[in-house]
């Protein structure tokens, strides 16, 4: 059976150009990037190439980016250091509620050291507004962390503008843009961002590869101690391969950005049309403001959607109920929680989360499908 993938979003194969990049630092081009003979120099080479084009890719300085092992760990160090830094100031901090549990778990651990957090709700479809933010700011705020774009329901969120009354209050902004980097355009520059985290393995790199941008001074906490690779901010020998996956991935991605977009949108919405025929569906998330490969509804009269996830999976179809991207992938969403829907609807969700290898008669035939399993789920 061909098997239909759209669950991008918690993960992405990884492109043919940056599988043939990465193969060379395997076997050939081995070394320690720290060594000082050929092998090492080489490593080293392909590292700091890789982190002038994954700085181009964002509108940043190569002297900004940190390699890490994904938007987890790009997370905890940007929130952590920050609060580090600005340790004088105060111990507030904002979030919203639905960020990724990267950020959220790292917020919790602050707040059992002493922190406030304030984590602000967004409107029914995933935004918040910075009239919002501006009146959850406090004397002691000395962090604000807002996701570029949601994982569950796919909504862009205004950075720019949040950005904006952060820094009208002298107060240092993160955002989580692993959704949104190699999806949509991203400028650091543009953004305002004080630390930005990415994640390869969501453009088509590979797994166990990220990225933290930070035009901090310095990072201030040594994040992970030991030999002081990243500027002694986050030790251990470097992950080679997947730097450079990571880089020609994004450079891909980027390059060909705007023509993607448009293809994605383009999938995106044939989806999203057909969906809504079924009577009792309902999309959740921004209607324009989404990432261009996302699509996320909500079923009436259908349980639980492990149950639907279980038959596209028997069709062949790999979807998901939200978010896969934690341990465990059927607990209720926090996210759809908190754009206001009941348990019962917010058990309903089904995510479909496009890339460019997804096509047109896929969309049909999941399209096709669809109705015939929810209206089986309402018989049952
Ligand atoms: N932040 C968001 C918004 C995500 O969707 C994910 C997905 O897993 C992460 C952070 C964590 O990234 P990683 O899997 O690279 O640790």
């Amino acid at each position: 059976m061909n098997r239909i993938y759209v669950d991008h979003a918690a993960t992405t194969p990884v492109s043919e150009k940056a599988f043939a990049a990465m193969l060379p630092y395997f076997r050939e081009s081995f070394g320690n990037p720290s060594a000082l003979h050929s092998y090492g120099q080489e490593a080293k080479k392909a590292i700091e190439s890789g982190r002038r084009a994954v700085a181009r890719a964002i509108g940043a300085a190569s002297s900004e980016i940190y390699f890490t092992s994904g938007g987890t760990e790009s997370d905890n160090w940007a929130i952590h250091s920050a609060c580090e830094m600005k340790r004088d100031r105060g111990r507030h901090i904002i979030g919203t509620a639905i960020e990724h549990n990267a950020v959220l778990r790292t917020l919790e651990k602050l707040q059992q050291r002493g922190y406030t957090v304030t984590l602000l709700r967004p409107d029914a479809r995933g935004r918040v507004t910075a009239d919002r933010l501006e009146a959850a700011i406090r004397a002691d705020t000395v962090l604000i962390s807002v996701m570029l774009a949601n994982n569950v329901v796919g909504t862009v969120l205004p950075i720019e503008a949040l950005c904006g009354v952060a820094h009208r209050h002298g107060i240092l902004f993160h955002t989580d843009a692993v959704q949104a980097v190699g999806h949509i355009p991203v400028d650091v520059r543009k953004l305002g961002v004080d630390l930005l985290s990415l994640s390869a393995h969501k453009f088509h790199g590979p797994k166990g590869a990220g990225a933290l941008f930070s035009k901090l001074p310095r990072l201030p906490l040594p994040y992970i101690t030991g030999g002081g690779q990243e500027k002694g901010g986050r030790s251990g020998t470097e992950n080679v391969a997947g730097i450079v996956g990571m880089a020609a991935a994004l450079t891909e991605c980027v390059d060909g950005l705007s023509e993607r977009m448009r293809y994605l949108a383009g999938l995106r919405d044939r989806l999203i049309e057909r969906t809504l025929q079924i009577p009792g569906a309902y999309l959740t998330g921004d209607p324009v403001e989404r990432l261009p490969g996302h699509a996320s509804f909500l079923f009436d009269g259908i349980g639980h959607s492990a149950r639907l996830i279980a038959m596209l999976n028997e069709a062949g179809i790999c979807a998901s109920a939200g978010a896969a991207c934690s341990a465990s992938a059927t607990e209720a969403s926090h996210v759809l929680e908190s754009l206001g829907y009941d348990a019962a609807r917010n058990q309903s969700a089904l995510r479909i989360s496009l890339s460019t290898c997804n096509t047109e008669a896929e969309i049909d035939a999941i399209s096709d499908r669809l109705p015939l399993f929810i209206a089986q789920l309402r018989r049952k």
